[in-house]
C-alpha cells in the first residue's frame, strides 16, 4: 500500500492498467510474477509457488482459489512500482478461455503480447490480438525465453508483421541468445544492458549498463556478440520501424522488446519503458461524449461476472472497472440501466496475492461487486442521476454451438429463465431458429469448457436437466443490413441461418471457405465478426 499520500488527480495520473495476452506457456504468469517482484510486492519469484505444490504461480488464480476453498476467480491484480500504481488483467487461457478474456481486454487501456521466441505469433495471441487492435489501444510485445534457443530475431519481427498485420519498432535487441544471452542493447538510451543471473530468476537481476562504445563491452561480450550486435544494429537501422509514439499510443505500431521472464533478463528495462510510454486512464466513450477520468463523479462499468459454482455460496461477483470520480467504500450509486439506487457495501480488490475489502479505488482500478442478480454486462454505474451509459461491450463470435433443450416439458418455464439469465450475464449466447419458440436454443461459446458449466448451472440453480447436441458450425457472423430480406438471401447447404434474442439475423458457417461463398453469392452482403456496438 502506498505510504505517500496522493491528491485525487495524482492518484489518477499515476494509474496504468493493462492487460497482458498471450498463448498458452508463453510466459504469460512468470512475467506477471516477475513484474510483482520487481514492484517488491513479493520477496522472491516462485515463492508462490513452492508454498502451492510447485505447480502454480501468483495468477494463476483459479488453482489457488480453488485449493483456498473459494472457488470465485478473480482475475486482476494491482501493484506499485516507483510511484505508479499498476494493475494487471489476465486473461485466461487455457480450457477457461471465453468470453470473458476478450471482455477483460475492454476494461485494459493497453495490452503486452507475450511471444515464446521459438514460437513466433501462435494462435491465442492473434485473437486477443485482434480484439485490442479493434479497441485501438497501445500494444506492447515481450519476445519471451531469449535465454533458450529461438528463431532469430528479425524474423521474430517479420512473424508479427506478417502475421498480425502491425508495423513494430523494436526498442531493445537481444545481446547473444540461448546460453548465450546477455542482455539487451537499449536503442532509446543507445545503451548495453548486460545482466547477470539473478539467483535463476528468483531475485532481481543485476545489471551493468553503459554506452555500447565503451570498451569494457568487447571484454565482457568477446569480439563475436560484440560484432554480431554492431552488425545488428547498422541492419536494424534500415530495416526495423521508426520510433513514433503517437503511432504506439494509437495502437498502429507495437513496441517490441526482447528478454527472459524466467532469468529477468530484460524485464526491469521492459516495464520501465512501458512505463514511460503508457498513459494514464483517458476518457472514455459514453452516450453522453466522452467522460473525463479526473471529472469528480464517480462511473464506471460492468464488464465480466463470474458466478461461483459453489452451491453453498451462490452469489456472483461483478468486476467493475472505474472510468472517473473516486470510489469510496458503502458509497451510494446508480444504476443507470435498472434505474436504482445501490450501496456498494463490500467492493473487493485484489493487490498482489490478496483478496482485500476496498475503502478507496480511483479510475483505472477494477473492483469486485458482490452481485445479487442485478448485473449484465456493460451496465454502467454513476454516481449522479445523469443517465451516462458506457458504450456496450460487444458480443465476441462464439466458436462452438449446440442445440439445447430441456426433455421434461414441465420444466420449460425453468429451463427458459435460467438460459436467459446465463445468456444475460454473458456465459453463454443464444440464439434460435428464425421465428421459432424457446423450446430449444442454440447455444453458442467461444470456450467448450462453458457448455459444462451450463449444464452444471443449470442443475444446481435452475433444477433442471437438459439434452445438448454439438453442430459443426464454428463460425459465427452478424449480417449488418438494415433490412434484412431472407427471400433474397442464398445460403450454401452447410450453413444455418439464427437470430438472436433481439431478432437480429446471423449465420453459422463451418469453414471460413463457406463464408467467402456465401458473400460471393450475396453480392452487397456486410458481415461483422462481433456484434454492433451499442
Ligand atoms: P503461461 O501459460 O503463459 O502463463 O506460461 P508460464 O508463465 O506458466 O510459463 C510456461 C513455462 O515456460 C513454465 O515452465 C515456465 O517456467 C517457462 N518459462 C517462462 N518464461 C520463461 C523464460 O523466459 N525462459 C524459459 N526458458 N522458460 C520460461
Amino acid at each position: 500500500m502506498p505510504e505517500k499520500n496522493f491528491t485525487f488527480i495524482e492518484e489518477v495520473r499515476r494509474r496504468r492498467t493493462f492487460a497482458i495476452i498471450s498463448h498458452p506457456d508463453a510466459g504469460k504468469t512468470t512475467l506477471t510474477e516477475k513484474f510483482l517482484l520487481y514492484g517488491g510486492a513479493i520477496r522472491a519469484a516462485g515463492s508462490v509457488k513452492s508454498r502451492r505444490s510447485q505447480k502454480h504461480a501468483v495468477s494463476d488464480w483459479m488453482e489457488i482459489e480453488k485449493q483456498r476453498g473459494i472457488s470465485v476467480t478473480s482475475s486482476v491484480l494491482q501493484f506499485e512500482y516507483d510511484d505508479f500504481c499498476i494493475n494487471i488483467l489476465d486473461t485466461p487461457g487455457h480450457q477457461d478461455f471465453s468470453e470473458d478474456t476478450y471482455r477483460t481486454l475492454m476494461a485494459a487501456d493497453s495490452a503486452v503480447m507475450v511471444i515464446d521466441c521459438s514460437k513466433g505469433v501462435e494462435a491465442q495471441t492473434k485473437k486477443l490480438f485482434h480484439v485490442c487492435k479493434m479497441r485501438g489501444i497501445p500494444i506492447f510485445t515481450f519476445i519471451n525465453k531469449m535465454d533458450r534457443e529461438g528463431m532469430n530475431p528479425f524474423e521474430l519481427i517479420e512473424d508479427i508483421e506478417n502475421a498480425l498485420g502491425i508495423r513494430s519498432c523494436p526498442m531493445n535487441w537481444p545481446i547473444g541468445s540461448g546460453k548465450n544471452f546477455r542482455g539487451v542493447f537499449n536503442r532509446h538510451k543507445n545503451q548495453i544492458e548486460l545482466f547477470n543471473d539473478g539467483n535463476h530468476g528468483q531475485s532481481i537481476a543485476k545489471s551493468t549498463t553503459g554506452d555500447m562504445f565503451d570498451g569494457k563491452f568487447k571484454d565482457l561480450l568477446g569480439d563475436a556478440l560484440y560484432d554480431q550486435l554492431l552488425s545488428d544494429i547498422e541492419l536494424l537501422d534500415i530495416a526495423g520501424d521508426e520510433y513514433d509514439l503517437d503511432e504506439i499510443l494509437s495502437g498502429n505500431l507495437t513496441p517490441v522488446f526482447f528478454g527472459s521472464a524466467l532469468t529477468n533478463f530484460g524485464v526491469e528495462p521492459f516495464l520501465e519503458s512501458f512505463l514511460e510510454i503508457t498513459r494514464p486512464p483517458q476518457p472514455r466513450s459514453s452516450n453522453l461524449g466522452y467522460i473525463d477520468p479526473e471529472s469528480s463523479n464517480f462511473s464506471g462499468f460492468i464488464f465480466k461476472i463470474q458466478a461461483n459454482m459453489n452451491p453453498a455460496h451462490r452469489d456472483r461477483i461483478a468486476f467493475l472497472r472505474i472510468c472517473s470520480g473516486k470510489f469510496e467504500k458503502g458509497m451510494s450509486v446508480n444504476h443507470v440501466q435498472k434505474n436504482k439506487s445501490i450501496k456498494l457495501a463490500q467492493p473487493q480488490q485484489f493487490v498482489a496475492q490478496d483478496r482485500v475489502i476496498v475503502d478507496t479505488a480511483y479510475p483505472g482500478d477494477i473492483i469486485g461487486i458482490h452481485d445479487p442478480g442485478i448485473f449484465n454486462i456493460g451496465d454502467t454505474l454513476c454516481q449522479d442521476n445523469s443517465q451516462l451509459k458506457y458504450t456496450g461491450i460487444p458480443q465476441f463470435a462464439p466458436e462452438h454451438f449446440a442445440t439445447v433443450s430441456t426433455p421434461n416439458s414441465l420444466k420449460r418455464k425453468q429451463f427458459v429463465k435460467g438460459i436467459m439469465q446465463l445468456s444475460e450475464e454473458g456465459a453463454i449466447q443464444v440464439y434460435r431458429r428464425p421465428h421459432a419458440g424457446m423450446e430449444e436454443v442454440i447455444v453458442g461459446v467461444v470456450g467448450v469448457l462453458q457448455f459444462e458449466v451450463l449444464e452444471y448451472r443449470l442443475k444446481n440453480e435452475y433444477n433442471v436437466d437438459i439434452n445438448m447436441h454439438m453442430l459443426p458450425y464454428r463460425y459465427i457472423r452478424w449480417i449488418e443490413m438494415d433490412k434484412f430480406d431472407p427471400a433474397n438471401f442464398t445460403l450454401a447447404m452447410d450453413t444455418m441461418l439464427a437470430e438472436t434474442k433481439q431478432g437480429d439475423p446471423v449465420v453459422l458457417f463451418q469453414n471460413e471457405w463457406s463464408i467467402r461463398n456465401v458473400l460471393e453469392r450475396n453480392k452487397g452482403l456486410v458481415l461483422g465478426e462481433t456484434s454492433r456496438l451499442e
